[in-house]
This record gives structure tokens, C-alpha cells and sequence, in this order.
């Protein structure tokens, strides 16, 4: 056994299920060591600065907006276990959001009733189907950790006969949160439904910086050790069983429990056991006795664009638009560096609020990572530019009085920006498409949280961490 300080816990990153649940587990007297590789904490829902201004890496919306009395929503629960006052995150709504094919338009809002119109305006003959399809899933049990992996399009189309609108309803929900291609999990399907449609979108003021400042602050309360740039370069093992880690400053630290939040993949490339490495990710081969999991194929490209204005100066109300220019919606890696035919577009000015003083667009688009990384450093900046550009072509469809002088300030994020500054393979922001529901790995006190336990988003990896903290460092006793 190798000498080294002991916790009764390690965390493996500061994603925002790390920072939960090493709250979760210190509030109970646990001594919780927090490891993160990168200099602050976030994960892939950080911020940067450019000069002067602090831009937000992911945050585009909430999910799963809840008042301060909705006290069984998912939200309401995870701020009273982690005893964060509701008041504190000063939350506020969306305006409207829109599905935009090319030939209709679904608005939807935090009222459900206002998606129920719009299937009816515009897809009469599916009402009672969309009616039954809302009672199963607002009766189906998605965080039951036992459920089957089923897809949700084989589910769905038993309830939903128009191929139009089925799409439509999955678009948001597979663009905010598969990591499978043209699919999803239902159980996924239903935590992405209920998240978006049936609660809805919201904003902190001051945007991600608001949460992970709350969280940095209660971990400091409850007396987490953080430490950063600092990262956990092996998993020490004793036969099946974890012991504790190696840091990439050759610090060696003992426990008997340690949560990641690294990625499935990614945190068993830490282990000795034989795991799937980003050149040869797609088999999820059974031959070790245990199932590799593949490395995600879904990437993003982000571009961020502020104006010297508002975006409703130019006639932009909407919180977010879904945006698809083809007949059907691909949601899968491209054959090409981007997909410039679909894309979602943010205003997050256009919230119930606008704390922000200057206008921001943000526009998000499908990548494909391996082409990404076969670029030389000149034809690397090139191709930014060319996202920039797909990128404004898009928004000018909605803004056509978008002018260049107006833009003062831009910036692109490729799958490349995402590895780098999250450790995870591939760029991959949804994760592997083989979770580990229950957070087992093949190793006794080694349990994954957040992204590749399969709950995504700020507040699904939130309560992820918890779940996790609870179940194996709280419960486990
Ligand atoms: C561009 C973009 C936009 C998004 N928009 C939204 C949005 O609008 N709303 C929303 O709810 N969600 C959004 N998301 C998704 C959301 O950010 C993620 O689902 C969520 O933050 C995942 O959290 P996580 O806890 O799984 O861990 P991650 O965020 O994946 O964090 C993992 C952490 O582990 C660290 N790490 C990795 N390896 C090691 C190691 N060996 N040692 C130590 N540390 C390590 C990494 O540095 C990182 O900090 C967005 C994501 C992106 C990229």
C-alpha cells in the first residue's frame, strides 16, 4: 500500500456533479478531496475572459426552471440537499423558444399548454396521441437506476404517427443532450422531455458564473479540499478494489471511494485495466469481462458573437431557436467539419430579465472531431472563420437587419477547445452512449457521476453527483 494522505472520499474533477457531490458527502463529515486538472471549475460549463469581458463557455439555458414553491421539482430538491436558498440563484424564465423546420414553426414556452396549442393548430390529427404520449411520460419513472435501455423513436412513434412532428419534438432533445445519433434512450428522452418541455428554460443572473460561484462557496463551508491544476493521472488499484489515486504532481492520495466525473472512458483509461483510447473507440467489445465503453461521437462547434445592441433592437425576441433547414433533422456527426444546415441559436438576453450590457448571440452547431484534429494551425483558423461565417448566415434567416458594424466582439469553440479544456475524448460534450446507470464501474469503490451516469445539463449533472454521494458514500455506511 502506498503511503499518501487519506480521505474518506476523492472526486475526480469539478464538473458541476464533482462539486455536488463532494458537497453532499462533507456535509455529512466526510473529509472530500476535490482534484481538478484545469485552473478553475465548471467543467464544460465554465467561463473564459477575452480582455475585459467574461464570456460563458456552455451556459445557454436551465433546464428544469421551477418557482421557489414547486418543492418536488428536481431543481427545488437538489438546492435543499445541497442547502443552497432557492432566492440565492436569482432565476429567471425564458421568454419563448421555437422549433423552426422549413416549412412550420413550433413555439413553446414554460407552459405546456402552449406546445398543446401548437400540435393542435398544426397537427390536428395527432392531439390525442400527443396527449397519451404526455400521460407516459409524465407516469414513467426515468431515474429508476434498473431501467432497460430502450430507444425512445421505437417508444414515441406508438403515440406520434407524423413524422414531421416527431422530429420536431426530438430535436431540442437530442441537440441538448444524446449522446446517441438519431436516437435516444428513453429514459433519456423522458429526463430531456420533462427538463425542457414540461419545465422549461431559465437563466441565473450573472449566467454559469452565479452557480458555480454558489457551489465553490458551500463546498468552502463544509470544508471540501479543492485543489486545481492538479489532476488525477492513475487510479490506484488492489486487485478489484480502488485504494486511491497518483496526481499529476506525483502526490499519492488514499480512499476508499472515489467519484468521477472525468467520463467513462476517460476514467477507466486512468485504471490498468485495457480500455477503449479515442483512435480505436467505436467497439464495445465485452471480451475484458466487463463492457468498454465507446467514446461519444457528438461534438459541437460555439460561436459567440456580441452586439453593440440588442438582439430585439433587431427584431429578436426569442429565448432559443432550434433551428433545421432540411426536410428531416439529422442529429449526427457530420461528414463534414460542421453541419451548417442545422444549428441552435441563444439570445440569453431574451429572458423574463436582461442582465447583460451589451447583446450576445451564441449559435451551436454539429462538428465532426476527427476532421477537426487533421487540420494544420493555419487551415485550423481558417475553418473557425468559416464557422463564423455559417454562423451569421444562419442568424441573418431570423435577424436579416443584422449588420457587420454592429458586431463587436467573436469568438468559435471547436471540438479541439472542448478536449482541451475538459479531458474529454473526442470532444464529446454528451459523453459515452454506454452509461453506467447505476455509476458502477469494474472496480469496487470506483463510481462515475455526472455525464456518463447519464444525467446531463447543469442541474441533471447536479443531481447525478448527489444521487451518486448519497448511494455510495452516504447510504453505504
Ligand atoms: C457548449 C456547451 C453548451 C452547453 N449548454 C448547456 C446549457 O445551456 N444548459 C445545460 O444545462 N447544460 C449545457 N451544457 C452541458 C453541461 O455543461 C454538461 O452536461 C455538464 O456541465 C456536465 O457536467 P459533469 O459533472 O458531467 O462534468 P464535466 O463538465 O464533464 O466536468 C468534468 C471535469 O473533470 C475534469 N477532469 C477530467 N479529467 C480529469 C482528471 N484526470 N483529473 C482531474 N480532473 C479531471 C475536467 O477538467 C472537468 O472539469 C453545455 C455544454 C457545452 C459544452
Amino acid at each position: 500500500m502506498p503511503k499518501g494522505q487519506e480521505y474518506d472520499a476523492i472526486i475526480i474533477g469539478a464538473g458541476m456533479s464533482g462539486m455536488a457531490a463532494a458537497i453532499r458527502l462533507a456535509m455529512y463529515d466526510k473529509k472530500v478531496c476535490l482534484l481538478e486538472k484545469h485552473i478553475i471549475s465548471g467543467g464544460l460549463n465554465s467561463y473564459y475572459a477575452r480582455g475585459k469581458r467574461k464570456m460563458d463557455v456552455g451556459l445557454h439555458a436551465l433546464t428544469n426552471f421551477a418557482t421557489k414553491n414547486e418543492r418536488r421539482k428536481p431543481l427545488t430538491k437538489l438546492l435543499k440537499q445541497l442547502r443552497i436558498p432557492y432566492d440565492e440563484l436569482e432565476l429567471y424564465e425564458q421568454t419563448e423558444s421555437t422549433i423552426s423546420f422549413p416549412d412550420k414553426t413550433i413555439r413553446f414556452n414554460n407552459d405546456i399548454d402552449l406546445f398543446k396549442s401548437e400540435v393542435a393548430r398544426l397537427f390536428p390529427k395527432e392531439v390525442e396521441g400527443f396527449h397519451q404520449l404526455l400521460d407516459k411520460i409524465e407516469n414513467f419513472n426515468e431515474v429508476a437506476l434498473d431501467n432497460e435501455t430502450v430507444m425512445a423513436k421505437d417508444v414515441v412513434k406508438q403515440y406520434i404517427k407524423n413524422e414531421e412532428l416527431l422530429e420536431m419534438i426530438f430535436c431540442p432533445l437530442l441537440i441538448y443532450g444524446s449522446a446517441w445519433e438519431n436516437d435516444m434512450d428513453f429514459s433519456q428522452f423522458v429526463i430531456m422531455f420533462k427538463s425542457i418541455y414540461l419545465e422549461g428554460f431559465g437563466r441565473t443572473r450573472g449566467g454559469v458564473r452565479k452557480i458555480i460561484d454558489l457551489l465553490l462557496k458551500r463546498m468552502e463551508e463544509v470544508g471540501v479540499e479543492i485543489i486545481f491544476r492538479n489532476g488525477v493521472s492513475e487510479i490506484l488499484t488492489e486487485g478489484e478494489r480502488i485504494i486511491g489515486v497518483r496526481t499529476t504532481r506525483g502526490q499519492t492520495l488514499k480512499s476508499p471511494l472515489i467519484l468521477s466525473c472525468a467520463g467513462y472512458p476517460e476514467t477507466l483509461g486512468l485504471t490498468d485495466l485495457p480500455s477503449n483510447s479515442q483512435e480505436h473507440n467505436q467497439d464495445q467489445s465485452k471480451d475484458q469481462g466487463y463492457p468498454l465503453p465507446r467514446v461519444g461521437r457528438m461534438s459541437f462547434t460555439e460561436t459567440m458573437i456580441t452586439l453593440n445592441k440588442s438582439p430585439r433592437d433587431l427584431g429578436l425576441d426569442k429565448t432559443i431557436i432550434f433551428h433545421n433547414e432540411r426536410d428531416h433533422y439529422c442529429y449526427q456527426r457530420p461528414g463534414e467539419l460542421i453541419d451548417p444546415k442545422s444549428a441552435v441559436l441563444c439570445f440569453p438576453n431574451n429572458f423574463s430579465e436582461d442582465d447583460y450590457q451589451e447583446g450576445i448571440l451564441r449559435v451551436t452547431m454539429m462538428a465532426n472531431y476527427d476532421l477537426w484534429k487533421a487540420l494544420d494551425k493555419e487551415d485550423y483558423s481558417l475553418q473557425k472563420e468559416y464557422v463564423l461565417n455559417e454562423a451569421k448566415r444562419v442568424l441573418k434567416i431570423y435577424m436579416p437587419e443584422l449588420k457587420e458594424s454592429d458586431i463587436t466582439f467573436s469568438d468559435v469553440f471547436t471540438p479541439l477547445t472542448v478536449e482541451k479544456f475538459t479531458g474529454h475524448w473526442g470532444g464529446c460534450v454528451y459523453g459515452s452512449p454506454d452509461k453506467s446507470r447505476d455509476g458502477k464501474t469494474p472496480f469496487e469503490g470506483l463510481y462515475l457521476c455526472g455525464t456518463d451516469q447519464g444525467f446531463l445539463g447543469i442541474i441533471g449533472s447536479m443531481l447525478s453527483g448527489i444521487s451518486m454521494a448519497n448511494l455510495y458514500g452516504l447510504m453505504a455506511q
